[in-house]
């Protein structure tokens, strides 16, 4: 017993040190520190429990065991820091639960009991870490299950084991024996709860890096990689409608906006531009910034007019009235190129550079309108200008409404 402790002691300040060299490379996140304060407390523990005889009782089975299971505490604080969520005292129950047990005194005298409580304790802890690590909303790495399992079969033997004891009552000489072969399972446990870990921490920070490879940093929307991923999901089979309309958005006159107001409040305007034409992009759709101040959006339609009525709620929300921006008021427009393709015939080169032609056709007519190429327009491949009389003005939002009150007074006549 006391040579396994020692092993669990030695292994527990091996794996606090490395985590607290882990710490000191990234101090932004305290999860390493906590974990590492985990196993270093846990050793701490371990190392009053074996030292049983040489120390005072008080300090090796009540002070010694609670320790042990406050790094269960902090290991479930780290997990809990991880994920960003906030901390509650049950994370306190391990040692708590251990210190209320061993209060009573049918429990402090008997060395089968304090075992009971001691195992009562732990199956608590491996519980709360088993929810503590279970995959939830945006946090999906499979190590995250694989570990709740690991938790959830460590909380049952430790139950189990405590039930044993209960009701197979053993001598004394048996439960020694028994609590032997229970400690080397326990600890099997945690040298495989330990690689899991590990793993989900890799699986975490390529998910990470992979965010971070397809956001644009500026305004935090796609970056043209996260638009072609996206764009390759949008234009492949299992999408309900038929068609694919890319709407490319090009703000008027920016250079000018740098220029007047500085690069900074230019910075502020595609920040705010992003903003409003994301938050109209249907969830079926993706929307990015393909460079400079050109953003585009991809979004699965049945008919030209939907894409046709997105590119003007956006164009009509942006220039509706002078945008904050630092002590300046800016006054911003975009124009906006639609082109629709059948999914079938669709390609991203053939898709944008459409959307590109409408763009070039809307900016020739003024700016700040939106210009649809049809199926049989955007069809028609070429990198020559588009001719004049190509793509169609989408009706503003102000001509549709004059539209519909002209009808109304008709229909009244
Ligand atoms: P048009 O109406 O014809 O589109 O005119 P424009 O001035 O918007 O077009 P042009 O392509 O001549 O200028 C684009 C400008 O966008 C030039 C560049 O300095 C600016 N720009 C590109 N990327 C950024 C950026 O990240 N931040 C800021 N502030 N400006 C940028
Ligand atoms: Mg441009
Ligand atoms: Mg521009």
């Amino acid at each position: 017993m006391t040579t396994g402790l020692t092993i669990w002691c030695s292994e527990a300040i091996t794996l606090a040190t490395v985590l607290l060299l882990a710490w000191a490379h990234d101090r932004k996140s305290p999860v390493y520190l906590v974990w590492a304060l985990g196993f270093a407390v846990s050793a701490i523990g371990f190392a009053l429990v074996a030292a049983r005889g040489v120390i005072p009782d008080i300090w090796s089975v009540q002070i010694g065991n609670a320790v042990a299971l406050l790094g269960e505490s902090a290991w479930i604080i780290g997990f809990r820091l991880m994920d960003k969520r906030k901390l509650k005292w049950s994370v306190l129950l391990p040692p708590l639960v251990w210190l209320f047990g061993v209060s009573l005194p049918w429990v402090t005298d008997n060395f089968l009991n304090r075992v009971v409580v001691y195992d009562l304790a732990g199956a608590v802890g491996a519980t709360l870490l088993a929810f503590a690590v279970q995959p939830a909303a945006g946090r999906r790495e499979p190590a995250r299950r694989q570990l709740a399992i690991v938790f959830t079969v460590l909380a049952c033997f430790c139950f189990g084991s405590a039930l044993w004891l209960v009701f197979a009552a053993p001598t004394l000489e048996q439960a020694l024996i028994y609590r032997g072969y229970t400690a080397l399972g326990y600890a099997l446990l945690v040298v495989v709860a330990i690689v899991l870990n590990g793993k989900l921490l890799m699986e975490r920070s390529e998910r990470r890096w992979r965010a971070i490879s397809i956001t644009d940093t500026l305004t935090g929307v796609l970056n043209r990689r996260g638009l072609q991923e996206s764009y390759e999901i949008l234009a492949g089979e299992g999408q309900q409608q038929q068609k694919l309309a890319a709407l490319l958005f090009d703000l008027d006159h920016f250079k000018k906006i740098n220029d007047r107001y500085g690069h900074q409040t230019g910075d502020t305007v595609l920040v705010e531009f992003a903003r409003v034409a994301h938050q109209f992009v249907p969830r079926s759709g993706a929307f990015g910034r393909m460079g400079g101040e050109e953003f585009v959006a991809f979004i699965p339609v049945d008919e030209q007019s939907e894409a046709e009525a997105l590119a003007e709620t956006i164009r009509a929300d942006f220039c509706r009235g002078p945008l904050p921006a630092g002590r300046s008021l800016v006054q911003a427009t975009v124009s906006i190129g639609v082109a629709v393709m059948p999914r079938d015939a669709v390609s991203w080169d053939r898709l944008v550079s459409a959307a590109d032609r409408a763009l070039y056709a809307a900016k020739r007519a003024g700016r700040n309108c939106s210009i649809v190429f049809n199926e049989l327009e955007a069809a028609n491949d070429t990198d020559a200008a588009p001719a004049a009389n190509e793509g169609e003005l989408v009706p503003t939002l102000d001509d549709q409404i004059q539209l519909l009150r002209r009808m109304g007074t008709l229909s009244r006549m």
